[in-house]
């Protein structure tokens, strides 16, 4: 997938809102800014911290759980409901009504990786849920894995670890 820079997310938020009749604020905007530039899930209490730090104009917790949720529902911010933090869109909206993003969510670094992958996926898990009697309430996948770099980093440590282990074989 293509990725947008700042400026590009800021131009797409405001074709979106005119769009859908709503109206992309200073402090919309300067929470997508926030949110480009710290470029790693973040809590909303962690946002309002960072958007204190880096806005000249203090906001509250509440506002920006209401601007978040603003900015998920056009689909510019995703939340990632397993570990409850939100993370920047920063692909184009092709708005392709035939993918859903899945998160490849690391557990040891919390790296995020998004990539799209097939509706039919999880419609087809949707079934299985309310073949149990349960109603899917997501429109995406969450997967707890391990990114490839703390993949090679347990690696070397499990082999540091050996070495550690046996001083007396050397
Ligand atoms: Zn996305
Ligand atoms: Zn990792």
């Amino acid at each position: 997938m293509n990725t947008m820079d700042a400026r590009d997310v800021i131009e797409v938020a405001k074709d979106i809102c005119e769009k859908t009749g709503t109206r992309l604020t200073e402090t919309r905007q300067h929470m997508l800014e926030v949110l480009f530039t710290v470029d790693t899930p973040k809590s909303a209490y962690e946002l309002t911290d960072d958007y204190n730090r880096l806005v000249k104009s203090p906001i509250m917790a509440m506002s920006v759980y209401r601007i978040l949720n603003f900015l998920a529902s056009i689909k510019l911010v995703h939340h990632l409901h397993s570990i409850n933090k939100y993370i920047i869109c920063k692909h184009p909206i092709a708005s392709s009504e035939n993918q859903v993003p899945l998160f490849l969510i690391c557990y040891s670094c919390q790296q995020i990786e998004e990539v799209a992958i097939a509706a039919d996926l999880i419609n087809a898990l949707s079934e299985h849920a309310e073949s149990s009697g349960f109603v899917s309430a997501g429109s995406q996948i969450e997967l707890n894995s391990l990114c490839k770099k703390c993949q090679s980093n347990i690696h070397q440590h499990s082999h540091g670890d050996l070495n550690g282990q046996n001083p007396t074989n050397k």
